[in-house]
C-alpha cells in the first residue's frame, strides 16, 4: 500500500471513530491546492537539466499551511499528498496554529553541486512564491535540505515580496532562524519518548534503542537518548550498519561518521547488516528514515516492546495490524516526530515579533508542548476505546474538522 493510501485509510478510520458528516470528511480530504512545476537549471557544464518541483497544500482551516520541502529521488505526487495531509493533523496534535503542506523535488541531491542545489532551489522558489507567505504557507527543512536551502528560500522570496524572514523556517540563525531548531525534531521524539515511558512505569536510563537513520533526526535522538543515559545497541544509515549489545558512545560515532562519512569501521561497534535492524533486539525501536519501512515482510520478526515513529509513515498498514498483535506499541508519527514544526512554530513567532528566546526557553516550550500533546491523545485513546495512533488521528481531525465548521462554507 502506497504512502497516500495508507494516511487515507487512517483518516477514514479517525473520521469514522469521530462520526464526521460524509460531505465534511471528503472536504477534509481533498487538497486545498496541489502545485506542480517544472524547473529547469543549467548544470555546471553548461547543460541543461530539468525536474519536477511540488508543493501540496492540504488544509489550512487552522492557520497558515505548514511543512518542509524535501529533494529526494523518491519524491513523487502521491507522497508529498500523504506527507502534506499527515502535516495538518501533526500541527493540530501538537496544537500550533496552522494547517499543513509539503514540498518536494525529484532529485539526488549529493550528485548536484552547491551552485546547482542553489539554482535549482531559486527556480524552484521562483515558480512557487506567488502561492507561499508568512500568513498563507511556509516551507521548512526535511530530508535532503537544510537551513541553507531556507536560506536561498528566503532571499530568491525577498527579492518579489520585500524581506520576509517568517516566510520559511528551519533557516540559519544568523537570518533569524531559532536556537534548537535544528536538534528540535530528534529533542522532540526524546521527549515523546519520555511521555510514552513514564506512562508505564519506565524511563530512557538502562533501556536499550536501536536507530534506523543517522541523518539530522537520527542523530540527534540518538545523541539525547545516550545523555539520558538509554543505550543505543545499533544504529543504520544509507551507509551502513554497527552495533554494540553494551552501549555505542554516540558522540564518538557522530564525530566518526563526521570525518569519514561512513558508520563503518568504528572502533567502537561492530558492523551489522543493515537490512537487520528494525528485527534487532532492543526496547524501543526508533525508524527515523524513510516511509513504508515496517511492513507485512518483516513486522512479525520486530522484537521490540516499543517503536518511536521518527520518520514520516514509518509503519504500513499491514505492518500497524500485526505489530498490534503482538502487543509492541507504537507512538505514531504525527505525535512522535512533531517537534521540528513545533520549534519552526517558535521561529515564526519569533520572527514576527522580532525577538529572539534563548535555547533554553525553547527546549522548555517544546517539552510542554509535547507533554501536553501526549496526554491530549491519551485522553482520546480512552474517550474512543483505541491505539495511540487512532488517538492522535481522532485528536488531530477532530480539531481542523471543529476549525473547519466554525469557519463556515457560506461562498
Ligand atoms: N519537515 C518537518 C516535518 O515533517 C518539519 C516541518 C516544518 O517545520 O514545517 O514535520
Amino acid at each position: 500500500m502506497n504512502a497516500l493510501a495508507a494516511t487515507n485509510r487512517n483518516f477514514r478510520q479517525a473520521a469514522r471513530i469521530l462520526g464526521l458528516d460524509s460531505k465534511l470528511e471528503k472536504s477534509l480530504l481533498i487538497p486545498f491546492r496541489e502545485i506542480k512545476v517544472e524547473c529547469t537549471i543549467p548544470k555546471d557544464d553548461g547543460t541543461l537539466v530539468s525536474y519536477i518541483g511540488f508543493r501540496v497544500q492540504h488544509d489550512n482551516s487552522r492557520g497558515p499551511m505548514k511543512g518542509g520541502i524535501r529533494y529526494h529521488p523518491e519524491v513523487d505526487p502521491d507522497e508529498v499528498n500523504a506527507l502534506a495531509q499527515l502535516m495538518t493533523w501533526k500541527t493540530a496534535v501538537a496544537d500550533i496554529p496552522y494547517g499543513g503542506a509539503k514540498g518536494g523535488i525529484g532529485c539526488t541531491p549529493k550528485e548536484l553541486s552547491i551552485s546547482e542545489l542553489e539554482r535549482l532551489t531559486r527556480v524552484f522558489t521562483q515558480k512557487i512564491h506567488d502561492l507561499i507567505g508568512v500568513n498563507t504557507d511556509v516551507p521548512a527543512p526535511d530530508m535532503g535540505t537544510n537551513a541553507q536551502t531556507m536560506a536561498w528560500i528566503l532571499d530568491e522570496y525577498s527579492k518579489f515580496h520585500g524581506y520576509s524572514p517568517a516566510v520559511v523556517t528551519g533557516k540559519p540563525t544568523d537570518l533569524g532562524g531559532s536556537l534548537g531548531r535544528e536538534a528540535a525534531t530528534g529533542r522532540g521524539v526524546v521527549y515523546a519518548t519520555e511521555a510514552l515511558l513514564a506512562e508505564h512505569g519506565k524511563s530512557i536510563k538502562g533501556l536499550t534503542f536501536a536507530i534506523q537513520g543517522f541523518g539530522n533526526v537520527g542523530s540527534w535522538a540518538a545523541r539525547l537518548f545516550h545523555e539520558k543515559g538509554g543505550k543505543v545497541v545499533a544504529v543504520s544509515d544509507i551507509t551502513g550498519a554497527v552495533r554494540n549489545p553494551n552501549g555505542i558512545d554516540i558522540q564518538a560515532l557522530f564525530q566518526h561518521k563526521e570525518t569519514t562519512g561512513k558508520l563503518a569501521d568504528f572502533d567502537g561497534a561492530d558492523a551489522m547488516d543493515s537490512n537487520d535492524l528494525l528485527t534487532h533486539e532492543c526496547d524501543v525501536l526508533v525508524p527515523c528514515a524513510l516511509g513504508g519501512v515496517l511492513n507485512r515482510e518483516n513486522a512479525g520478526d520486530v522484537r521490540a516492546k516499543f517503536i518511536v515513529e521518527a520518520a514520516n509513515h514509518p509503519t504500513d498498514p499491514d505492518a500497524d495490524e500485526i505489530l498490534s498483535k503482538k502487543g509492541v506499541v507504537i507512538l505514531p508519527d504525527i505525535y512522535a516526530n512533531a517537534g521540528g514544526v513545533t520549534v519552526s512554530y517558535f521561529e515564526w513567532v519569533q520572527n514576527i515579533q522580532g525577538f529572539m528566546w534563548d535555547e533554553d526557553k525553547v527546549n522548555k516550550e517544546l517539552k510542554r508542548y509535547m507533554t501536553k500533546a501526549f496526554h491530549n491523545i491519551k485522553g482520546m485513546c480512552q474517550l474512543q476505546d483505541c491505539n495511540l495512533r487512532m488517538g492522535a488521528f481522532t485528536l488531530g481531525v477532530n480539531r481542523v474538522a471543529r476549525a473547519t465548521l466554525l469557519r463556515g462554507w457560506e461562498a
